[in-house]
């Protein structure tokens, strides 16, 4: 007989997931809250602007074209994912910048002109981060790590490794200019942590985009879910939408099935959770089961910053700016710290600016161009009142732009949005509203997050940012790579 699978949620995750769940077999249907597909991946489109709701910078493209080739599918036939040349511009409050690219004569060029010595230090880095990402990446990130023996047996390398380090620590002992400290260790922020709390393993991240380098998706990263959707139709998965799982049915530890909201149950043995793990545990359960140890370790976590995402359409190109743009602001750690720590905000704010039209003019009308800012903030368990605050971070974040990289961007604005950590938390049901479920410290990590097999329930798996490695796309498809292992 046909084994039933049923997914929630439609995020990379959970469509990956129910792609490989299908390819072993399994009957999958997939139940999405929402109308359309994607989760932090959906699409916007507003009078002939396409926003990418969240997922931007695409690395490591082979996860992606793996799904396609699951079902000897060609991924060029779905999706045209490219290079780009420039990564990141980095942008300092003394409006001096640095170009991050994988040219390695023009990085000692950028590197040279902030810091000379620093490029030394920089090939040490980058050797260093080869190694973390050989053990962190290749050997581990699509293992399961739901055994504590296994966790243990990892220690020495991990020890070795310097994972006791934060980021910016590791960082720190490689470069000396404290620019360059900042654009070297930032990449915890692009999975929801703080670099100066984030485990050093991170710093793989640095090696993964050296290695397959910094992509876009022709057409907005929704064009790769839009392929997706279609293959996942193609190959047999039925795919509910707008219809949110209120509950799972279980007795005891065994999974008997979903309640939809509209009242409909589906029976069904095994349940793949693309939801955030922290809310599946406390909100969708009718029976919970108890279990001490599993509670003690659920009340420790501590979860990722909130993001203020503004997404905006210009009626002037802005041709000097880059498709990605990250602006620091005066007080790096400070700031950080008010976020993950005080939670608190402040005007000293870091952003980070998308411009999809840089690449491709298929993404706003003509002579127009798209944008969304993405500014962290503290999280819900903040208790910020993103219904007065959200207008005054809006205008902060405007005036910052137009001062710092966009001259008269207020008047060239012709329609704008934005989302709050109450998006994050209502619409997408993420405890706190956090960007990017639980922060990726090292205790927060590998054994020690949410398993992608329940710790309680038979049969209950996980996939996504929550779950084991974490967030990002890379990181939740490798989840769903893990999970294959497991069925
Ligand atoms: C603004 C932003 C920018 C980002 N930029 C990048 C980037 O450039 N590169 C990168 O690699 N990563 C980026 N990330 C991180 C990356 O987008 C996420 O880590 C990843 O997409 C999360 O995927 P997921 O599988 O965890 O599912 P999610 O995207 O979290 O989706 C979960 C889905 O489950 C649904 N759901 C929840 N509860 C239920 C229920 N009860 N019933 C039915 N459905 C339910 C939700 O509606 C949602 O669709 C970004 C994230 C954000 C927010």
């Amino acid at each position: 007989m046909t084994k039933k699978i049923v997914v929630i949620g439609s995020g990379f995750g959970g469509i990956a997931a129910a792609l490989r769940a299908r390819k072993k077999g399994y009957e999958v249907t997939l139940i999405e809250k929402h109308g359309d597909l994607g989760g932090r991946a959906r699409v916007f489109k507003k009078n002939n602007f396409i926003y990418d709701g969240g997922p931007t910078v695409i690395t490591a493209p082979y996860l992606i074209y793996e799904l396609f080739e699951l079902f000897g599918k060609n991924h060029k036939d779905y999706i045209n994912i490219k290079p780009l040349k420039i990564w990141y511009r980095f942008v300092f409050e003394d409006n001096s910048y640095f170009d991050y690219s994988d040219n390695e004569a023009e990085m000692q060029k950028q590197i040279q002109k902030i810091n000379e010595i620093d490029f030394i230090g920089y090939k040490k880095l980058l050797s260093f981060t080869k190694k973390i990402f050989e053990k962190g990446f290749t050997e581990l990130s699509d293992v399961p790590f739901d055994k504590p023996i296994f966790m243990l047996k990892q220690l020495p390398a991990l020890l070795k490794l310097k994972s006791y380090k934060s980021l910016f620590s590791l960082v720190s002992s490689f470069i000396k200019n404290e620019k360059l400290r900042r654009v070297f260790s930032m990449h915890p922020l692009l999975v929801g942590g703080n670099p100066f709390t984030t485990t050093s393993i991170y710093g793989l991240i640095l090696y993964l985009e050296k290695k397959w380098g910094i992509h876009y998706s022709m057409g907005g990263t929704g064009k790769i879910i839009e392929s997706l959707e279609k293959l996942m139709n193609e190959v047999g998965i039925k795919i509910i939408k707008k219809n949110e799982v209120v509950k799972i049915l279980n007795e005891g530890i065994n999974i008997k099935g979903v309640k939809l909201k509209n009242n409909q149950e589906i029976k069904t043995q095994h349940i793949i959770c693309n939801a955030d793990p922290p809310f599946v545990y406390e909100k969708l359960f009718e029976k919970k089961v108890s279990n001490l140890f599993f509670n003690l370790k659920k009340s420790r976590m501590d979860y990722s910053m909130g993001l203020f995402v503004l997404y905006f359409g210009t009626k002037k190109k802005y041709k000097n700016i880059q498709h990605h743009t990250i602006k620091f602001g005066k007080k790096y750690k400070e700031h950080l710290e008010d976020i993950f720590e005080n939670k608190k905000l402040n005007e000293d704010i870091s952003y980070y600016l998308h411009r999809p039209s840089a690449t491709d003019t298929s993404m706003c009308p003509d002579n127009h161009d798209c944008f969304y800012v993405l500014v962290p903030v503290p999280n819900n368990s903040s208790f910020i009142d993103w219904k007065n605050e959200g207008e005054k971070m809006k205008n902060l974040v405007v005036e910052k732009m137009e001062k710092d990289l966009m001259p008269g961007l207020k008047e060239n604005i012709v329609e704008d949005f934005y989302l709050t950590p109450d998006y994050f938390e209502k619409e997408l049901n993420t405890k706190y509203g956090s960007g990017f479920s639980i922060q990726p410290k090292f205790s927060q990590s590998a054994y020690f997050r949410y398993h992608n097999q329940s710790e309680i329930y038979k049969n209950l798996y996980f996939v996504g940012a929550g779950t084991h490695p974490g967030a990002g796309v890379p990181g939740v498809l490798s989840s769903a790579k893990i999970l294959d292992k497991i069925l």
